[in-house]
């Protein structure tokens, strides 16, 4: 069939983009699809860190913390705009099951699980040092604590720059196009394709199918995926109110929270609940954000942070893949492992993971794809070329400064249909500066201006941005 495409991907995420990077590199004919726009899932709603996961060392799941680790160092090493060396400090406290000295093994297992060394070295600390780096930080039962190294990014970003690499590599891709439907025909699947902005839908052929859609993964067609659902959010304040010098680890209760500086804020989180609700509208409430309050006072007594000192939220679903007993089990404990399988014949799955491997399971994605074909693809090389030809035109990390030549840019080659996606994914600036409704009238006058909107469909994209993100409600601090 001349006309399929090798490749079908299901999911604009940071697992599918990697999947159609990987394969458009191998030479396949690629096209991915995303109900909405890039990233809008859980690939832009993480805690931005790429880590092989210390908390996944303490439980004993050492294969998974070197492969995370190494893909960390991989993710370095190709997309250095996007992966930052971030210090840690973790103090320790007396009567919790985070000692200082089982810590101290701890992050030097974890330095040495990278392979070839650690984005920076880890060390010990004592209670003065510890206080010192934190100053505000409660003594109480203080025993000191380590210092150790991850990497800090912008997933929406990875997500974005993987996309591109993909299709500088050949693939095809479109957002807001929803996949409903998919038929086996002798040689190829006929997979139906709605466009979610013309409201029309279409045939799209292809010979194989991934369903990459994460937290939607077992509603797919054909799917035999078993996902446990939960929920994780975020609180971004200014720096000022919490002056750490570094990320710090707060494990003032059974889970762990960050604290992780972002320019001149910082971002908190992260929660770990079951979910249930509306996939594409995961919120904040505010039993969340005084959770993270809560914890964040008590490391931090003197500061009395409140709600009012909250920026901006966002929560994402965790897609993890469910242990047998579906229920059991605190959500913190579910392995961040992922599995790939083909559940009918060129039809294939890859679900679980976290945004740190997916260079690794668009590899065993696609490896996959070749033994079903018995052809003999070359081997992937995105662990070794770099994410994007030429340099950047901004780090990624923090948002790039507010000017018209950049949303030209951004809307000539990176895909906003809408306001938010501007706002939000393409550049943070909503998360950063909060809800600022001239920031949104001007960016939306820059938008219009780039892909001709008319003035009445600038007013639509400022009401729909308003809907969602101006604070009327706690979800939308
Ligand atoms: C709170 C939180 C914090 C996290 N922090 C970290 C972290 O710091 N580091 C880390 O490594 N990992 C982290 N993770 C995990 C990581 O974010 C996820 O594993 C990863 O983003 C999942 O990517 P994905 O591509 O599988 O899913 P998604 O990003 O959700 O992508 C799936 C896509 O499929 C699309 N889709 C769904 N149905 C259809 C359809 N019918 N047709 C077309 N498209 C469809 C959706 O629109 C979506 O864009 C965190 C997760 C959460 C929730």
């Amino acid at each position: 069939m001349n006309d399929a495409y090798d490749v079908l991907v299901i999911g604009g995420g940071i697992v599918g983009a990697g999947v159609a990077r990987d394969a458009a590199m191998r030479g396949l004919r690629v096209k991915l699809v995303d109900r909405a726009d890039f990233a809008s899932g859980t690939s832009s709603r993480s805690s931005r860190l790429l880590h092989g996961g210390l908390r996944y060392l303490a439980q004993g799941r050492i294969g998974l913390v070197r492969e995370a680790s190494r893909e960390k160092m991989t993710l370095a090493h190709i997309a250095p705009h996007l992966a930052a060396p971030m210090p840690f400090l973790f103090p320790t406290r007396r009567r919790t099951e985070w000692q200082r000295w089982k810590l101290s093994i701890g992050v030097r297992i974890y330095d040495l699980l990278c392979g070839t060394g650690n984005l920076g070295r880890c060390s010990t600390l004592s209670v003065s040092q510890m206080l010192a780096m934190l100053p505000g930080l409660t003594s109480d039962r203080l025993t000191g604590g380590v210092r150790y190294f991850d990497g800090f990014t912008n997933d929406a970003r990875l997500v974005i720059d993987t996309l591109r690499s993909a299709v500088a590599h050949g693939a095809s891709v479109a957002s807001y196009s929803r996949l409903v439907e998919g038929c086996r025909e002798p040689s190829h699947w006929r997979c139906v394709v709605v466009d979610e902005r013309a409201g029309r839908a279409a045939d799209v052929l292809a010979k194989n199918v991934v369903n990459a859609a994460g937290a939607w993964a077992s509603r797919i067609p054909h799917s035999r995926v078993r996902l446990r659902l939960t929920k994780g959010v975020h609180l971004v304040m200014d720096r000022k109110r919490l002056p750490v010098p570094e990320a710090v680890v707060l494990a003032e209760r059974r889970r762990i929270l960050f604290v992780i500086p972002w320019g001149e804020r910082v971002i908190l989180g992260t929660t770990d609940t079951d979910f249930a609700g509306d996939l594409a509208d995961p919120t904040a409430d505010l039993s969340d954000v005084a959770y993270i309050l809560d914890a964040v006072n008590q490391a931090f007594p003197d500061l009395h942070l409140g709600p009012g000192d909250v920026i901006s939220t966002w929560a994402g679903v965790r897609p993890l893949i469910a242990p047998r007993h579906v229920r059991s089990g605190a959500p913190s404990d579910i392995s961040r492992a992922h599995q790939i399988h083909m559940s009918r014949l060129g039809w294939f799955e890859v679900a679980g993971g976290k945004l740190t491997t997916y260079r690794l399971m668009a590899e065993q994605t696609v490896d996959r794809i070749g033994e079903y074909l018995k052809t003999n693809l070359p081997s992937s090389r995105t662990s070794t070329t770099p994410l994007l030809e030429a340099a950047p035109q901004w780090s990624g990390l923090l948002p790039p400064p507010f000017e018209r030549d950049v949303v030209a840019a951004i809307c000539a080659e990176e895909w906003p249909e809408h306001l938010d996606d501007l706002m939000c994914r393409r550049t943070s600036w909503h998360f950063y500066h909060g809800y600022d409704q001239q920031m949104a009238r001007t960016a939306a006058a820059w938008m219009a201006g780039a892909l001709g909107w008319s003035a009445e469909r600038t007013r639509e994209e400022l009401s729909r941005y308003e809907a969602t993100y101006a604070p009327t409600s706690p979800s939308a601090l």
